[in-house]
C-alpha cells in the first residue's frame, strides 16, 4: 500500500475518508459512533434520515465494506480522489453532506453551529401520556357529559359516606367521654367514703381511723399464764414434772412418784 496514515493529504480530508486501514484511532472514533447511532435511528424518521445523510461514521461504514467487496479499480478511484482532495466526486454522501442545499433546516442549523460535524440529539422517549382527544360528535359530546355527572355522583357519594363516617366517629366520642366522665364520678363517691389508713413508718405503725368513727378492734387484756402446779407428794413442794400413770396425779421424779406408789400401796 503506497499510503501512509500520517502523510498530510490524508489528515486534509475530512474524518470521513476511507482511512479504515490506514489510522487505527480513527477507525476506532468511527466505530464508537457506529454503535451510537442505532439508538438515535430508531426513533423518527427525521432522525433516519439525519443520521444516513449527515454522519461521517456511517459513510466511513459503508466505504469500508464497499472496499472490501468491490475490485481494486475502485480502490484507485479512492485514492486518487483522496489525493487530489476531491473526494466529493467519488462518494455521493459525501456531495449531499458539502452541498446545504439538500439540508432540511434543522440539519443545516446543527451543521452551522457545530462545524466539525454533526451533533448527535438525543431524543427523549415517548412518556406514554396520550391527551385525551377532545368530544367532537354529538353523540361524543353526550357521553362525556354523562361520565362526568356519573364521576360528580360518585364524588358526592364518597362526600356523604365521609360525612356519616365522621358523624359515627364524633358520636362515639361523645358516648366514650359521658362513660369516662360516669367512671370518674364513681371513683370520686368511693373517695368520699370514710377509710381505714394503716401507715407504717420509721417512727412506728399507726392505724388511722377517720374522725367521728370508733376503731373497729377493741382492746384486750393480757391472759395470765395458768398458775404452775406442785408436786403432789407431802412435804416435796417441787414444780410438777408430770402426770404418774396411775393414780394421774402431778409429780416432780421418780423418787417422788415410788413415794406416790408406796403410800397408796399402804392405803
Ligand atoms: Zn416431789
Amino acid at each position: 500500500m503506497p499510503l501512509n496514515g500520517k502523510s498530510p493529504l490524508t489528515q486534509s480530508t475530512s474524518s470521513s475518508v476511507p482511512s479504515v486501514e490506514q489510522d487505527s484511532s480513527k477507525v476506532q472514533t468511527c466505530n464508537v459512533n457506529i454503535l451510537e447511532f442505532p439508538y438515535i435511528r430508531t426513533r423518527t424518521t427525521l432522525t433516519k434520515k439525519l443520521a444516513n445523510i449527515t454522519t461521517s461514521p456511517n459513510a466511513c461504514k459503508k466505504i469500508k465494506r464497499r472496499r472490501n467487496s468491490e475490485t481494486s479499480s475502485d480502490e484507485e478511484r479512492w485514492l486518487n480522489a483522496i489525493e487530489t482532495g476531491k473526494l466529493d466526486d467519488v462518494d455521493e454522501e459525501m456531495k449531499k453532506i458539502k452541498d446545504p442545499k439538500l439540508m432540511t433546516a434543522r440539519q443545516r442549523a446543527l451543521y452551522d453551529t457545530d462545524t466539525s460535524g454533526f451533533v448527535e440529539e438525543l431524543i427523549a422517549l415517548p412518556s406514554g401520556y396520550k391527551e385525551k382527544e377532545k368530544p367532537q360528535t354529538a353523540e361524543e359530546i353526550h357521553r362525556a357529559v354523562l361520565k362526568s355527572q356519573k364521576r360528580k355522583q360518585q364524588a358526592d357519594e364518597r362526600r356523604e359516606k365521609d360525612k356519616q363516617k365522621t358523624m359515627e366517629r364524633l358520636l362515639k366520642k361523645q358516648e366514650s367521654n359521658k362513660q369516662r366522665s360516669s367512671f370518674r364520678n364513681k371513683q370520686s363517691l368511693k373517695s368520699s367514703c370514710p377509710k381505714i389508713t394503716y401507715i407504717s413508718a420509721r417512727k412506728g405503725n399507726y392505724i388511722v381511723v377517720p374522725p367521728g368513727h370508733e376503731f373497729l378492734l377493741k382492746a384486750q387484756i393480757p391472759l395470765k399464764p395458768p398458775s404452775s402446779k406442785l408436786c403432789y407428794v407431802r412435804g416435796c413442794g417441787n414444780r410438777k414434772a408430770y402426770n404418774c400413770s396411775t393414780t394421774k396425779v402431778p409429780l416432780c421424779s421418780l423418787t417422788c412418784y415410788r413415794k406416790n406408789i408406796l403410800s397408796n400401796s399402804n392405803q
